[in-house]
């Protein structure tokens, strides 16, 4: 059989194995690296900053990793080991550590010089990262792992990574060059299709419920799994102390106008430059409940313009998605040459409780609402949308797979136009159930490693509300929810900090919760489509 024949889902599945034993065969491994031979502890107006040193090639003490700031609290709990100095003035204190495990790791690709730093204190494990635009920036900051990248920098391993992710930014950007004139035109198709704005209200009060009620399913599975694998007791979270670039001034009610200014642009124009899903979303709907109220001669003109044009831009998407194998081949590839097994080990708990919990929402609470609401077999559903969940899986964006969304929801499954029009750009947006659901552990597995944290059941509550606005905030975008988590560590009041270590990781589960991100979209559809198919046989318009 001639591969390239083979059927789109099972081409893109082929793809998606290559790409992992490609990025798995050149993946670097760590380096050894020699101990810090000293840390230098200072005590500075109620902070103690905490630098280790080691000894350059030129026989030169200098730092390994920047100087943690770290409150009394943090500084007995990530170094026990180490004696307190006393007194409130700045003090330095020369202490040798036994640093067991030390591992090192570098990668590139076409967006910089990632670099991550495992090491055990007595048994504790740390890791630290960072990343830089360019070996010089490299050199003046960790002059000691200079001779690490110069060895990797002529490796296979980093042109396969660069290239890889290359290419699949390539793929990401043909896929957003259809996305935003597809969301135009088959919003206003799908709106004009309605013929009336009453039924508009209708299907937008029950996808609104439909993304709340489920959002809320998805985090409470989180929170369920979280209190009974407990992953956060007795593990030592390192705070990189560099992380307050993550958007940490995000306030709630700063998240809440920045929605309702996006639902409202000055300049539609503008929105559509810059691609903002919501002002485009709201502009389409009114632009197109006005197409419905407009006279005979212009209605029809504008009707038939939009679904021309939306013809042909779907034409050009499923071109697009012919391409969807090299870009999850690339992508994969990427994914798997970037992560380094010990960081794994390391959050192993963390990350299996995430894992499950998505697992358990999609596989049991998604398939239970398609069987029983939508009146759908979940297994046939779950074969349709399978091409768009390996490209949400691989790409770790649910804006950059809403074209291959929306052809599969439609063309696979069957649901009309009208219903997914409405129903999938919007939830690409604001229905994120794996993000709310990781947001919820992600948070609760920080608080229970924090020490004298009381996760009290108000405190989980506020976990669960702030949670969902997070996801609602979440752009469809890779690492969006990690951005987002800063609203939920404050509103609880946990160090910004403790995400330090969970960056590491934070791309595997990336590529999880968009999955899930997009499935729960997707069952929105079939759901959708069901609780309002009464509405959609063809009514006579009523003066
Ligand atoms: N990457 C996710 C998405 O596109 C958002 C997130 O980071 O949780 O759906």
């Amino acid at each position: 059989m001639n591969p390239l024949k083979a059927p789109l889902h099972i081409q893109i599945l082929v793809a998606l194995i290559a790409g992992a034993i490609i990025g798995v065969l050149v993946n670097p491994g760590d380096v050894e690296f020699p101990e810090p031979t000293r840390v230098e502890i200072e005590q500075f107006e109620g902070h103690i900053h905490v630098t280790e040193l080691a000894k350059a090639e030129n026989g030169e003490e200098r730092p390994v990793f920047p100087t943690l700031h770290l409150t009394l609290d943090q500084f007995v709990q990530r170094y026990p080991f180490v004696e307190i100095p006393d007194g409130d003035n700045l003090q330095a204190i020369d202490q040798s550590i036994a640093v067991t495990d030390q591992k090192f790791r570098v990668f590139e690709d076409s967006t910089g010089i990632s670099v991550s730093y495992t090491r055990k204190y007595n048994d504790n494990p740390l890791l630290t990262n960072d990343h830089f635009n360019s070996r010089a920036e490299l050199a003046h900051k960790y002059p000691l792992f200079l001779a690490t990248y110069d060895g990797y920098s002529t490796s296979l391993s980093r042109t396969v990574t660069i290239v890889a992710k290359w290419v699949g930014d390539l793929f990401l950007s043909l896929l957003k060059m259809v996305t935003i004139p597809l969301i135009v035109s088959s919003l206003i198709t799908g709106v004009t299709g309605l013929g009336g704005t009453g039924r508009l209200g209708s299907m937008f009060s029950k996808t609104l419920g439909y993304y709340v009620v489920t959002s809320f399913l998805a985090i409470t599975t989180g929170i369920i799994m979280v209190n009974i694998i407990r992953p956060g007791v007795g593990a030592v979270i390192p705070g990189a102390g560099e992380t307050t670039h993550l958007g940490t001034d995000q306030s709630l009610p700063g998240i809440f106008a920045g929605l309702v200014n996006q639902m409202v642009p000055a300049n539609p124009v503008a929105a559509l430059a810059n691609g903002e899903f919501l002002s485009i979303i709201t502009f389409s709907i009114l632009f197109a409940i006005f197409i419905l109220r407009a006279g005979d001669a212009a209605r029809e003109t504008l009707t038939n313009f939009f679904s021309a044009f939306f013809e042909a831009i779907m034409g050009l998407t499923m071109f697009v998605i012919h391409l969807a194998p090299i870009g999850v081949l690339a992508f994969m590839t990427y994914a798997t040459a970037s992560q380094g097994l010990d960081i794994f080990l390391t959050l192993a708990w963390y990350m299996l409780t995430v894992f499950l919990a998505l697992l358990v929402h999609a596989t049991v609470t998604m398939p239970l609402l398609l069987k029983f609401v939508a009146g759908r077999s979940p297994w046939e559903y779950f074969r349709a949308l399978s091409p768009a969940l390996m490209t949400a899986f691989s790409t770790a964006s649910s804006n950059g797979t809403l074209p291959l969304t929306m052809t599969c929801v439609e063309k696979n499954a069957g649901v009309s136009n009208r219903t997914s029009s409405f129903v999938l750009p919007l939830g690409a947006t604001i229905n994120m159930d794996g993000t709310a659901l990781y947001e919820a552990v992600a948070v609760l597995f920080i608080a229970q490693a924090t020490a004298g944290f009381e996760l009290s059941l108000s405190t989980q509550i506020i976990v669960a509300v702030t949670a969902l606005l997070a996801s609602v905030g979440a752009a469809g975008i890779p690492h969006a929810g990690l951005v987002m988590m800063a609203i939920v560590l404050q509103a609880v009041g946990l160090p910004l900090d403790a995400q330090g270590v969970i960056i590491a990781v934070d791309r595997v589960l990336d590529m999880c919760r968009t999955t899930v991100n997009v499935w729960s979209d997707s069952c929105g559809c079939a759901v959708i489509e069901k609780l309002t198919s009464e509405e959609n046989t063809p009514i006579t318009e009523t003066a």
